[in-house]
């Protein structure tokens, strides 16, 4: 089979890396002529929007898929009109605003921080404070949101957030952030993988526990229950994230990622099936592998730049992963999976200090 990938970055690579083994090879799209996945995948470079980049890509695939949501909506109906588009693209917008994104998981009954969408200043001086402003489009890694504590935070907000549509969130006071990874394969059938823990920092995923520790079997059973009504809503093929947030024995929907996501890098060492994987059998036709847990792990990102390979590889049962990227501040570069066992505290010590 060959899939095409629109994006070719990190987590394009790691498909093409996942479906190398099962005769899968992968074409990537990506305006950068040095983009990482292009060093273990066809990369055909041009923009996204780019009718001669879509065409050759249609071209060179038998099913089309994608590593980011923010894909013009012209290019996915594009490339539609030409070979099989998986996950379907109305899953993408769906997940590129997050007010209808809010709206969908409210309609199917999954929990989520009271919301109301916002169009200029006046409506956002109605408040209700404590709240979270973000943009509705384009929003990703904390960037293009606010949290406003009081009144006095709202002046001049929407101004500042550039005076597109908004969303008002309420603040929730959550015990931890979790997610969930969770794949549809084309005849129906859905799999999830453990809900894991992840921390952040300035808004980028820095750690992700898997499985998040003392989660039980209702929690699991919850968030695959939300995953499940999602991708059964949407007719979905393939890999999708579901960002959360734990209070108490709730689990309150943050927002959804149609892909494969950061937070289950893990699954390469973790999981019986990598996420890459199981999203390839997906949109490719084939059966799913199993989602089960093989060995619990510890994943820390590689952020801004990459610590010596020598040094990341001393760490005890440290699994290195290095996507070829140019070093520069927030950026990811890799990531480092530490299985049962291993020192990961050694690892994000390794990845603070540089
Ligand atoms: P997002 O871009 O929606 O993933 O938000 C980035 C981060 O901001 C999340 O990982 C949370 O840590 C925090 N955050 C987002 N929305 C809320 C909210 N409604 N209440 C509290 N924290 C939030």
């Amino acid at each position: 089979m060959r899939v095409g990938v629109l994006g070719g970055g990190q987590l394009a690579r790691m498909m093409a890396l996942a479906g190398h083994p099962l005769g899968i090879t992968c074409t990537v799209l990506d305006p950068a002529a040095d983009a990482c996945a292009g060093a273990v995948a066809d990369l055909i470079v041009g923009a996204y929007d780019s009718p001669d980049g879509l065409d050759r890509l249609a071209r060179s695939s038998d099913v089309v898929t994608f590593e980011f949501e923010s894909v013009p909506a012209a290019s996915a109906e594009r490339l539609a009109g030409h070979v099989a588009v998986q996950p379907p693209p109305a899953a993408l917008e769906v997940a590129q605003d997050r007010l209808h994104e809010k709206r969908l998981f409210a309609e199917l009954g999954i929990e989520t921080a009271t919301f109301r969408a916002i169009g200029s200043q006046a409506e956002l001086d109605g408040g209700p404070l404590p709240g979270v402003l973000k943009t509705r489009r384009l929003g990703y890694d904390g960037k293009g949101q606010r949290v406003l504590r009081e009144a006095g935070d709202a002046q001049g907000a929407f101004t500042a957030l550039g005076e597109v549509p908004l969303i008002l969130e309420g603040l929730v006071e959550f015990d931890r952030e979790l997610s969930i990874v969770a794949v549809r394969a084309s005849g129906g059938e859905v799999a999830c993988y453990p809900l894991v823990e992840n921390h952040h920092r300035e808004g980028i995923l820095r750690i992700t526990h898997a499985p998040a520790p003392d989660a039980g079997a209702a929690l699991q059973e919850l968030a695959e229950r939300y995953a499940r009504l999602v991708l059964e809503r949407l007719e979905y093929v393939g890999v999708l994230a579901l960002e959360l947030f734990q209070v108490g024995n709730r689990l309150l929907a943050n927002e959804m990622a149609p892909r494969v996501h950061n937070s289950g890098h893990w699954t390469i060492e973790g999981a019986e099936t990598s996420q890459f994987e199981n999203h390839l059998r997906a949109v490719c036709g084939l059966p799913l592998g199993t989602t089960q847990l093989r060995m619990p792990c510890t994943m820390v990102n590689l952020i801004g730049a990459a610590p010596a390979t020598a040094e990341l590889a001393a760490v005890t049962r440290a699994h290195v992963h290095l996507y070829g990227k140019a070093p520069r501040p927030g950026r990811k570069v890799g990531h480092v999976t530490v299985t049962r066992g291993g020192d990961w505290e050694a690892a994000a010590a390794l990845a603070d200090a540089v």
